[in-house]
């Protein structure tokens, strides 16, 4: 039994569709395979500004949504000669849905309203998906994410139940496999006791691949993107980015939690409990050998240089002038967790305390709002994040010319640098 997870962009237009088709067949056809996809193209982004536009504008969310709309039907006639019926009828019924939220006065909470609307980019993706691999005579069942994936109601970041979920996924899953059927399912959603659909944090569909796979405790999984493998750093930002031929979980963990974007922070550690290898491959040149991560011992590893951008340090002081104490942390932590800030690094002096996070000012706004009257807060915006796992001293100065540094750590084999660009920014920096 394997996984395979294709992403949006690798489905972004009909030829993408047909091109995974290619590579289920080749790759997949002698195994009993589950296919996980994401919403097509940059669905989900169009998606969430439906939503943002719903609180503001009503008619201008149904623009958006037909615009959506529109551009899915122009995909599915592009793709089919002859036009599914039953295809067309369930993509109708969900764009219906969503008008239905739209239309809705009642109050209902962002979040909550969130996933409602958001996830339909993926139910729709997959049914595309079904409906062509049928098309072409391959045997496939469509399985609908929510009936197998059980969360708590987190919305917009669903914390799986495992115990409910591994059953629901092996009820469910196994006869269909058992009968020659491939499975084609959704990443990223979920739903609650109740069978409210929720999603699973953006980029979550690595993360549903990795749930499934280790509820079926398959051979591999296998996430195909539009990079060869896994690189020293993202090549859309570095020049000289090399692959890398062998990741340890270990690694892979520490990379994705620093940020590296091409896998989900939270797709390891499912795949390294039940030690299943995970490939990330190119959809592109499939021939290629990719990444392959494992809990193979660790080979010797280059730098590796992850960027987050968009951030801001954050400094709290006690408007008494009183010493940064622990109650002090324990309330400021309390608070970062109730409104789900991720501290990215930290720093604490005598009376104040520095926090480098996402520079999200919703959530931040929020916060504020509980600290004004006990810390004076200083935020400094459009800041970058740089970590780089590996290092050698002889390869900073190049990586960070024209940057000033507000604030640096060196832990082992890691350094990290909070930084502002002073030189005009130049969109290709060298990682060695
Ligand atoms: P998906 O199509 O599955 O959603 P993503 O776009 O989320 O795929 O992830 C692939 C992207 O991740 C690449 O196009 C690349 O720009 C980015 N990326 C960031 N860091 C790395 C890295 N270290 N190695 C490879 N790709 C990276
Ligand atoms: N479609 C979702 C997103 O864009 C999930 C995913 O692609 O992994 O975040
Ligand atoms: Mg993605």
């Amino acid at each position: 039994m394997k996984v395979f997870k294709f992403g949006g962009a690798s489905a972004k237009d009909p030829e993408g569709l047909k091109n995974i088709t290619e590579i289920i067949k080749t790759y997949g056809a002698s195994d009993s395979l589950v296919v996980v996809i994401s919403a097509i193209g940059k669905t989900t982004n169009a998606l969430e500004d439906v939503v943002h536009a719903k609180i503001q504008d009503k008619n201008k969310a149904f623009e958006l949504l037909l615009k959506i709309r529109q551009s899915h039907e122009n995909y599915i006639q592009n793709l089919f000669l002859e036009l599914p019926e039953l295809l067309m009828e369930d993509i109708n019924e969900h764009f219906v849905e969503v008008e239905w939220i739209i239309e809705e006065d009642r109050e209902m909470s962002y979040d909550y309203m969130y996933d409602q609307i958001v996830s339909i980019g993926e139910l729709i993706s997959s049914r595309i998906l079904y409906h062509w691999l049928l098309s072409i005579d391959i045997k496939a069942a469509w399985i609908d994410a929510r009936e197998i994936i059980r969360t708590d109601d987190t919305w917009r970041e669903g914390r799986i139940q495992w115990n409910v979920t591994n059953q629901q996924i092996q009820d469910a899953l196994i006869p269909l496999l058992n009968e020659g059927k491939m499975i084609v399912t959704q990443g990223f959603i979920g739903s609650t006791m109740e069978n409210n659909t929720v999603t699973l944090g953006r980029e979550g569909s690595d993360y549903t691949a990795a749930i499934l796979s280790s509820a079926l405790a398959v051979k591999s999984m296998t996430i195909w993107k539009d990079v060869p493998g896994v690189l020293t750093g993202d090549p859309k930002t570095f020049e000289n980015v090399t692959k890398l031929d062998r990741l340890s979980y270990t690694e892979a963990i520490e990379m994705t939690y620093y940020g590296a974007k091409v896998i989900h922070p939270k797709t390891i550690q499912p795949l390294e409990n039940a030690q299943i290898p995970l490939y990330v491959k190119s959809f592109i040149h499939p021939t290629q050998s990719g990444t392959y991560i494992s809990g193979d011992p660790d080979p010797e590893y280059p730098p590796i240089v992850v960027l987050e951008p968009n951030q801001a340090l954050v400094h709290f002081s006690s408007k008494d002038l009183s010493f940064i104490a622990e109650y002090h942390l324990a309330k400021l932590f309390s608070l970062f967790d109730r409104f789900r800030i991720r501290v990215n690094m930290m720093r604490n002096t005598a009376i104040s305390f520095t926090i480098c996070t996402q520079h999200d000012e919703f959530k931040l706004n929020q916060l504020f709002e509980e600290l004004h009257d006990e810390f004076r807060i200083v935020v400094d915006p459009e800041l970058e994040l740089y970590t780089i796992r590996h290092y050698n001293e002889y390869m900073l100065p190049e990586l960070f010319k024209g940057k000033l540094i507000l604030l640096e750590e060196k832990i082992r084999n890691t350094v990290q640098r909070v930084v502002k660009t002073t030189a005009p920014i130049v969109h290709k920096n060298k990682t060695t």
